[in-house]
């Protein structure tokens, strides 16, 4: 279905319709009174949980406060079943906010964008999509995800598989039945450790091929007692008060201890207890100085071993699952139910391709360096080309023609993970130099949507028809990303953040690792100052584009 746009003008084409398209929508259309349109890809509200439908894809944050705070009746009516939740049921609740706030009126589903150009003279967005859509917009505001882009790695003879493939962030809808067959997973990061366990139990059999080993903790996962979820609506304002300004986007309190400064004893009966409490739990309930002191971190790398080595019976496996290449949390953190004991079940093989590289993929199944491994069916779970693969896949150009990946070809250069130079009135949800993967992302996603809006509605209120990052605030902000990145322990391992999981990807840390609250004080004090960084520039009576910035802050 297409909606005829030729030529049409609106205030805002939003791309993406995941919680940050949603929101976005909302708070254009229903808060400010513009006129919007997102365009999603998919023919359904959801993003990443619309996509991702493996089995066992569910959320690692908490299910209480992986949602929208914005508007509390939504908080209080909605209720959750599980601690985590699952994929369907994210989903559920997505569509429930999007049938709530009448959203899919107008978001054009099945539609891709392909062009975004900024003509000069009008100071417009001139937008095009695979469906043929042509639409002019003032604002131009990416909802484009930083995990939408699967990853396919280019292995020899992918292409002659005879069995079924499948990728696990672009997941059928009817499922895919594994029943009496031979599945091969290739890759065991997040989405892996989430979808073996549950393949494993459906399977014949399942081969495993694993090329870096991982720390995981094990999620604890069950039902919510409505006792805790009454608990949770009584104080909810607060709760998501806390998480606003949080470093993670959630608020656990925070145990201030060394895991120096206990004996091996006690360091062992604190993370005995931490891992029981299981998530991201373990680490807050544990030691504060994990992710800052390599000697704190070792002993949490170490517990980790052990407990793989515990689980798993059979010594040679538990020794190839044994992470041995990173700290622990210099990737993101795995959360899991039944990983290591999978490789106890007699129908799972764990194959070490590190050690024994895929040579190719064969009409029947994986070649490895030590031999062929028959399969009917391989499933990717090699991750995605996070953050700016989506931008890439675009053909967003700005100012003098200029192509926001040729800008971005030494890695992504944004002022706040918010706007970049030479791109006006483009804004971006969740942009590389934000905390957004860092954190629960709800929180995140509001605070972006709502600083945007507020930006918008300044820029209407004092006659501002563009507003465009400085180059100097944005090479300053990129290098303030840059300087956090080096103290922590993401320098540490080869990981997405990176981009190092692409082949010649400039290797640059993408996200901000400072954390939300931090970030959030910032971007409140650049809107405080009249929005110090950007070029203003003020709305002429024909609405074309002035080149006089009447504030430059
Ligand atoms: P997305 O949900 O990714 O939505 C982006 C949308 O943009 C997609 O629907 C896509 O189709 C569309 N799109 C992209 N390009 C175009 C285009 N050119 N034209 C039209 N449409 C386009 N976060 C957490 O905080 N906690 C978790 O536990 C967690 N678990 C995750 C599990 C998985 C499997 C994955 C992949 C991610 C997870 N995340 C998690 C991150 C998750 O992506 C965010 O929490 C959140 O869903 C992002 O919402 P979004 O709207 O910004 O992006
Ligand atoms: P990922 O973390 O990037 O993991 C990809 C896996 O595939 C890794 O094991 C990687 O091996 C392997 N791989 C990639 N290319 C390969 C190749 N050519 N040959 C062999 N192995 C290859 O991807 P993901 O698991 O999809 O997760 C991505 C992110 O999405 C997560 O970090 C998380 O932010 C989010 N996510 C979250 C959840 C959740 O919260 N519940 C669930 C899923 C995803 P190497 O390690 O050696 O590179």
């Amino acid at each position: 279905m297409t909606i005829d746009t030729s030529r049409e003008e609106l205030d805002a084409v939003v791309v993406g319709a995941g919680f940050s398209g949603m929101y976005m929508l909302y708070r254009l259309r229903d808060v400010l009174g513009m006129s919007a349109r997102v365009f999603e890809a998919g023919d359904n509200v959801g993003g990443t949980w619309y996509w991702n439908r493996y089995p066992g894809a569910r959320c690692d944050s908490e299910s209480y406060v992986y949602c929208f705070s914005f508007d509390k009746d939504l908080a209080q009516e909605w209720t959750w079943s599980g601690k985590y939740p699952e994929q369907p049921e994210i989903l559920r609740y997505l569509n429930h906010v999007s049938e709530r706030f009448d959203l899919r009126r107008d978001i054009q589903f099945e539609t891709r964008v392909t062009e975004a150009h900024y003509l000069e003279d009008l100071n417009r967005w001139e937008i095009k999509t695979n469906q043929g859509d042509h639409v002019l917009a003032r604002y131009f505001i990416t909802g484009i995800g930083c995990l939408s882009t699967g990853q396919l790695p280019d292995i020899n003879g992918r292409d002659s598989f005879e069995g079924d493939w499948y990728h696990t962030g672009s997941w059928p809808h009817e499922g895919v039945d594994f029943a009496g067959k031979r599945v091969g997973v290739i890759g065991t990061g997040s989405s892996g450790v989430q979808s073996i366990p549950v393949i494993a139990e459906q399977a014949e059999h399942l081969t495993v091929f694993q090329r870096t080993p991982q720390y995981s903790i094990p999620a604890r996962h069950g039902t919510v007692t409505p006792e805790f979820l009454d608990e949770v609506k009584g104080r909810y304002e607060e709760i998501f008060e806390k998480n606003r300004w949080s470093r993670a986007g959630f608020h656990y309190d925070e145990i201030e201890r060394s895991a120096l400064e206990v004996n091996d004893k006690e360091r062992r009966e604190i993370y005995e207890a931490a891992w029981e409490q299981g998530g991201f739990r373990f680490v807050n309930a544990s030691f504060s100085d994990i992710g800052a002191d390599r000697r704190a971190n070792d002993t949490a790398s170490e517990f980790i071993r052990a407990k793989i080595r515990e689980t798993v019976h059979d010594p040679e496996t538990a020794e190839k699952l044994v992470p041995r290449y990173h700290p622990f949390g210099s990737r993101r953190t795995l959360i899991d139910t039944n990983y290591y004991e999978t490789y106890n079940r007699d129908n799972v093989d764990l194959i070490d391709i590190r050690h024994s590289p895929i040579e190719e993929i064969t009409a029947n199944g994986v070649r490895t360096q030590d031999g062929e491994y028959a399969l009917d069916i391989i499933v990717f779970a090699t991750g995605f080309d996070a953050m700016t693969g989506a931008f890439n896949r675009i053909d967003i150009r700005g100012r003098g023609g200029i192509a926001l990946k040729e800008k971005w070809s030494e890695g992504p250069k944004m002022y706040l993970g918010l706007a970049s130079s030479g791109f006006p009135n483009m804004f971006t949800i969740t942009g590389p130099g934000s905390p957004s993967v860092l954190s629960n992302m709800p929180p995140t996603i509001e605070q972006h949507v709502e600083w945007i809006s507020k930006f918008l509605d300044y820029m209407r209120t004092h006659d501002i028809e563009s507003a465009e990052a400085d180059a100097s605030a944005e090479a300053d902000w990129v290098d303030h990303v840059n300087d956090i990145a080096s103290t922590t322990m993401y320098q540490l391992a080869d990981s997405w953040y990176l981009g190092a999981n692409i082949p010649g990807k400039p290797r640059v840390f993408m996200p901000y690792a400072g954390g939300l609250g931090t970030y959030r004080k910032k971007c409140n004090e650049v809107a405080d100052a009249g929005y110090e960084g950007f070029m203003l520039t003020s709305q002429n009576p024909k609405g074309l584009h002035s080149q006089e910035p009447v504030l430059k802050q």
